[in-house]
């Protein structure tokens, strides 16, 4: 007679299975709404511009507006469309790093080169909008990255900054380096956010104030692209902020390691 011992081993077994498969199907459910929510956030977001796109040609089509309201509405269908091309973009972005991330080479990259392209990139958008932009001086130092990645990284986080602060306020850039790694934060004294929505902030399309967003020009995608590139760069992103007082949204990256001909670069600062 098989001793009782064994059965229950057996029993065990064929339990641990049943447990395993149920947890496949909890998490291909998961996956399966994610997406399907997806799909309707992303035909939400479409419809919103298509609307007004629509709205606004047919009463121009219709009616003898007079010409400075025919230009009026022009310039929102053409805002609109700039609007749609964001999104598409953005999305086309998201999906191309998630087909790609396990294909990113990286490579040893000087941050300072990264930094001053976006900092040329957005000195004129903070002039226009009356905010300082200020890089804190750091030590030269090698991050293993991708380098237009990274950019994407800063641009978000930097144009962020600037829309989500009045104007007369600031942004500053500050690099942290660490033993190993690098910890890079954009701080400004913009509007700030509450507590509860710290969490679901990198989440896709989630935005504290939605008009606010969209009189950005915000896709609600900006974050979320942030959080893949940065995990794909096997990094980690966060943020501190206090509402009326600002945020300091951060993001870490690895450095070089100590090899010998690095050794210039891993001598203070840590
Ligand atoms: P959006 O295109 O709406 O800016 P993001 O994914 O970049 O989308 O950001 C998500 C939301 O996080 C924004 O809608 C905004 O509510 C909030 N947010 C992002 N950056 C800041 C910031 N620097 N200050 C205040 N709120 C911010």
């Amino acid at each position: 007679p098989v001793p009782s011992k064994s059965k229950t081993a057996m029993h065990g077994e064929v339990a641990f299975d049943v447990l395993m498969l149920c947890n496949d199907v909890t998490e291909f459910r998961r996956l399966e709404r994610m997406r399907s929510e997806f799909v309707a956030n992303v035909s939400h977001e479409l419809k919103t511009p298509i609307a007004a796109i629509r709205g606004f040609a047919e009463t121009l089509l219709d009616d003898e507006a007079p010409a400075e309201v025919q230009k009026q509405f022009l310039q929102t269908i053409y805002d609109e469309s700039n609007r749609m091309n964001a999104l598409v973009s953005d999305l086309l972005e998201l999906s191309r790093l998630e087909a790609e991330e396990h294909r990113i080479q990286l490579l040893t990259v000087p941050l300072m080169d990264v930094v001053e392209r976006a900092l040329d990139r957005l000195t004129q958008v903070a002039l226009a909008r009356q905010i300082q932009l200020e890089l804190e001086p750091f030590e030269p130092v090698n991050v293993w990255a991708e380098d237009d990645l990274l950019l994407q990284v800063f641009l978000n986080l930097m144009s962020n900054a600037i829309h989500y602060t009045p104007s007369g306020g600031k942004v500053t850039i500050r690099c942290e380096i660490l033993v190993d790694r690098v910890k890079v934060h954009v701080i400004d004294t913009g509007i700030g956010i509450a507590p509860e929505h710290l969490d679901r902030l990198f989440e896709r399309f989630y935005r504290v104030n939605r008009d606010r967003s969209r009189a950005s020009g915000g896709t609600g995608l900006g974050l979320s692209i942030v959080k893949h590139i940065v995990t794909a760069l096997g990094g980690e992103v966060g943020v501190e902020s206090e509402v009326g007082k600002g945020s300091d949204f951060w993001f870490t990256l690895s450095r070089m390691s100590r090899l010998p001909e690095d050794k210039s670069l891993s001598m203070g600062g840590e």
